[in-house]
């Protein structure tokens, strides 16, 4: 049996039921609330952290979950129609009535810090304003030994997939190449290994970035493009999609560049899309060439932005980076 075979089948188990839901909740999606730090957070993205812990629980027990949302919010007497829409949706894709003490309960189980050997990182919806804005997001789960991602799965609902449909899952492990699967399909399907693209000259790169120009700071990206020569528009899309899209050849670059000195990237934002790049033939490192550094906490406390590419051009792409960056200072 490969190695990690059974956390493998819980998380695509796992991504594949959370990303039913999500797309259960667009269906009639109501609103978001605001948490503290400005960002949406919806029905989806309790719904489907509530899913994921209950189901990793379930066939894991005892692996600690680190996720994003906590059920604070939730449990405000003025926040008691969005609870009830999500016991709602968890209710109808487990097929069963819980509490909403038990829903709760899972969202929480979320909670675990990152420390010890080994734990989950979790985004029940990474990109939760392309969800809003009906575009991309995803579902991303990470599983984290001794400081290394060693399994990755991505789900993502509104991927167009090379079928002409939409709807994909990646999964990665460390040490075996990373593979595709149609969302909808039935979870015994092996998938078909994806890899990046081989060019060799960054000139002929497609690159892509964040929708939000708040998350990647689109006009640096603009002028290291135009110093490796890259004549393309950029492609902006939401969430993780974006190392999905490098790992499948649709882009040849990820470039996330800083907006603020004191922002630190948080590990499920990354741990699952890293994986896939990597097993995909690609390298990723932060926007200094440092490997990402997964065991330092809840963030990449080590690391600044990041830079995915399809691997030949890493290089080239972390010159022009450099030179960009340093005139910068030097001005
Ligand atoms: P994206 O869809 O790639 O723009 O990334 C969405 C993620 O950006 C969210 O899950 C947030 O955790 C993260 N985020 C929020 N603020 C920032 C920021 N200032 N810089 C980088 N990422 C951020
Ligand atoms: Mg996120």
């Amino acid at each position: 049996m490969p190695e990690r075979a059974e956390e493998l089948r819980a998380a695509v188990l796992a991504v594949r039921a959370a990303s039913r839901v999500c797309l259960a909740v667009q269906e009639h999606l109501v609103g978001a609330l605001e948490k503290s730090d400005k960002s949406p957070v919806t029905v989806a993205d309790f719904a489907s952290q509530a899913i994921v812990c209950r189901s990793l629980a379930a066939a894991l027990p005892g692996d600690p979950i680190v996720g994003e949302e906590a059920s604070d919010a939730l449990r405000e007497p003025g926040n008691a129609g969005l609870l009830a829409a999500v016991v709602e949706h968890v209710a109808a894709e487990i097929g069963a009535r819980p509490s909403r003490d038990e829903v709760l309960g899972w969202i929480d189980h979320g909670g675990a810090e990152a420390k010890g050997r080994r734990y989950w990182t979790l985004d029940p919806i990474d990109g939760t304003k392309g969800f809003l804005r009906r575009e991309q997001y995803a579902v991303a789960l990470g599983l984290i030994e001794d400081g290394r991602v060693v399994l990755g799965v991505l789900g993502c609902p509104s991927l167009p997939t090379p079928g002409g449909g939409r709807g994909a899952l990646f999964a990665a492990a460390a040490g075996a190449p990373a593979r595709a699967f149609p969302l909808a399909d039935g979870a015994a399907s092996d998938g078909l290994p994806i890899a990046v693209d081989r060019i060799a000259e960054a000139s002929k790169a497609r690159f892509c970035e964040s929708v939000e120009s708040g998350h990647s700071n689109q006009q640096e990206s603009a002028r290291i493009a135009e110093l490796l020569g890259i004549t393309s528009e950029p492609y902006r899309i939401d969430s993780q999609c974006k190392y999905a899209a490098v790992a499948r050849g649709d882009a040849s670059i990820y470039l996330r560049m800083p907006t603020r000195e004191d922002y630190r990237e948080k590990i499920w934002d990354h741990a699952a899309g890293m994986l896939v790049v990597e097993s995909a033939g690609g390298r990723v490192t932060d926007v200094d060439g440092h490997p990402l550094d997964f065991g330092r906490g809840s963030t990449l406390a080590g690391n600044r932005g990041i830079v995915a590419t399809s691997g030949r051009i890493h290089g080239d792409v972390l010159d022009a980076i450099r030179r960009v960056r340093g005139a910068q200072r030097g001005s």
